[in-house]
């Protein structure tokens, strides 16, 4: 069928329309497409600007956090401000002729729970042994973030002794904090009071030292410093006690452990036979005090895990040696304990009470 002059004029209006309406559609798809853009480049400009504000935030309160000397995720001090009540604390303790401890503190195989559980569980870890540890110590004593999962007390008004009972009682309440889905965290402390006239770096290297020995000794414990920067510990004495091989346990820890007993108990000894002074001799007491009573508590836990039958015998035994030390300890501190008490207690009921008359055969 032919087309007559109208249909040829609709069929030409209908294509112009066409036509023309895909040209509208395509020029106002170009159209939003460069609207987007722009949009988008605001956006950009507009997250660019919040993340140097973010920035700018948190360099502010860095630098809030330094002046209030305070460290944002456990709230201990920082290190600044640590050292700077140090030399004040130090003061004050040679004036009331008293003591100040230093406790250094590192969380044990920390890489590990960062390792398998992810830094923010890490974080959460710090944060929780933090609050743990706040609820031991006296508001008098500060907890101080020293650097990553280093952390240190210091004690004002604490000997030596008192600072490792301190000590322990961070090592128990470390052990009964739970992290949801993390098994025990554990901690390690080293122990040392300040020395007359020692300086702070001598200090924090005698802590350090002995952080180092409880990580060796096998971690989770608290280990007192040795050593005087003043007296040497070891002087030439008449009256020793000398290691038997016969005295070995064949278990290495204790061995090392008794060992060290006996190294102490002759620094004492010495102390007694030269006559150094009071302060000194005291120090080497409270070092020998201490040490026994962690290696006491290692041996019961080694006895436990052994099922050796004795245990509660020599648990006895050992608060009844621990009694007497701190009875000797008063002497000490009064002047008043004679060589020959002091002898009669270090070789006979230390040593021969204590080392011959258990039974090593356990770990033989
Ligand atoms: P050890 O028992 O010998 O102390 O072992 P460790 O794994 O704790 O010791 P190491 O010093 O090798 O590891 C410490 C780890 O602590 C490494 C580091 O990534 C982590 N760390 C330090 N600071 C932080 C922190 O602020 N948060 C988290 N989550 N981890 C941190
Ligand atoms: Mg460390
Ligand atoms: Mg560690």
């Amino acid at each position: 069928m032919a087309l007559g002059p109208i249909e040829y004029r609709w069929g030409a209006a209908l294509l112009l329309l066409a036509v023309g309406g895909g040209i509208g559609a395509w020029i106002g798809h170009r159209v939003g497409r460069v609207r987007w853009a722009a949009k988008l480049a605001r956006v950009r400009r507009a997250m660019k600007a919040l993340q140097s504000a973010n920035d700018h935030m948190g360099a502010v309160l860095e630098s809030l956090e330094r002046a209030a000397g305070t460290d944002r995720l456990t709230g201990a001090w920082n290190r600044r401000r640590c050292e700077e009540a140090v030399a004040a604390e130090v003061a004050l303790a040679r004036r009331r002729k008293g003591a100040v401890s230093i406790l250094m503190m590192d969380i044990d195989h920390f890489k590990r729970i960062n390792d398998t559980h992810g830094h923010e569980a890490g974080d959460a870890v710090l944060a929780g042994l933090a609050a743990a540890w706040r609820k031991v110590l006296r508001a008098s004593d500060p907890l101080v973030r020293w650097g990553g999962e280093e952390f240190l007390v210091l004690s004002p008004a604490s000997q030596l002794e008192g600072a490792m009972t301190l000590a322990e009682k961070l090592l128990v309440a470390t052990r009964e904090v739970t992290f949801p889905g993390l098994g025990p965290v554990t901690v390690s402390v080293g122990v040392a009071e300040h020395l007359p006239g020692e300086s702070w770096d001598a200090w924090i290297h005698r802590a350090d030292g002995a952080l180092y020995r409880a990580k060796a000794e096998g971690r989770d414990r608290a280990v007192a410093a040795e050593g005087s920067p003043v007296i040497p510990s070891h002087l030439p004495s008449i009256l020793e006690l000398t290691w038997e091989a016969a005295y070995a346990s064949g278990h290495p820890l204790i061995d090392e452990q008794h060992r060290r007993l006996f190294e102490l108990a002759n620094g004492v000894l010495a102390a007694f036979v030269v006559g150094l002074p009071r302060e000194e001799t005291l120090l080497r007491w409270n070092r020998l005090a201490a040490h026994a009573a962690q290696h006491f508590s290692d041996e019961e836990r080694l006895f436990a895990e052994a099922g050796f039958p004795g245990l509660e015998h020599h648990a006895v035994e050992h608060q009844n040696l621990l009694a007497k030390v701190r009875e000797l300890q008063t002497e000490v501190e009064q002047g008043t304990l004679e060589l020959g008490r002091l002898v009669d207690f270090l070789a006979v009921h230390l040593v021969k009470g204590h080392l011959l008359q258990e039974d090593w055969g356990t770990f033989k």
